[in-house]
């Protein structure tokens, strides 16, 4: 993996005090954060998030989907818990990149869902790649995690590349009657833990 540490920095938020983490994925280019808050030594499972950019959501307040207020819902939970890490990928879009997402959404104007409109892009629905968060928490001393996701996916991909993930905390935020559609696509075609049923946190037994 040709993930590397560049630099840290103290990054002051409206939640807390956060240490941001720069790395650069040698192979691709992207450069991607993790933000941290307290001391990860005892080995503990630590509360974390793999957020991928959304720049319209994150930046721009977009209703289109759920990004913005689960990034910030996810740093108000580490902030609360005093202790956490957020890694922000930098694979917009779910991986097809900003400008196919526009064209995906123009799609979505027309009637298609977003699955359609990635797939009548010539994409897959979920392009996202986990594989940067080992060495990236590897760095950060990181081995558990108790992962704030609606999504299984995401915890299947950490176990496959080797993390313990204790329990999912499931992350709902943002709903609103602009992203219902959205939402409702993600529950049904993409296999996201949404609604009252999913709201407690999850532990998740060791692996044999
Ligand atoms: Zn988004």
């Amino acid at each position: 993996m040709s993930v590397v540490f560049v630099a840290a920095s103290q990054l002051p938020t409206p939640f807390a005090l956060f240490t941001m983490h720069g790395f650069l994925d040698e192979a691709t280019g992207k450069e991607h954060i993790a933000l941290t808050l307290g001391d990860f030594s005892d080995g503990a499972p630590v509360l974390g998030r793999l957020h991928s950019e959304c720049l319209t959501g994150d930046a721009l307040f977009s209703l289109r989907c759920d990004c913005g207020a689960q990034l910030q819902a996810a740093l108000q939970a580490i902030a609360d818990e005093g202790r956490g890490v957020l890694l922000y990928l930098r694979q917009e879009g779910r991986g097809i990149g900003l400008l196919n997402k526009i064209r995906a959404y123009e799609l979505q104007d027309g009637g298609a869902d977003t699955v359609e409109a990635n797939e009548r892009l010539g994409f897959g629905a979920d392009q996202r790649d986990y594989a940067i968060c080992q060495p990236m928490l590897e760095h950060l001393g990181i081995s558990a995690i108790k992962l704030m996701t609606n999504n299984p996916r995401k915890v299947k991909a950490l176990e496959h590349y080797g993390l313990r993930v204790a329990s999912r905390v499931p992350l709902q935020a943002g709903q609103n009657p602009y992203n219902k559609k959205y939402l409702a696509t993600k529950a049904g075609k993409l296999g996201h833990m949404l609604g009252s049923l999913h709201q407690g946190e999850v532990e998740l037994g060791p692996k044999a």
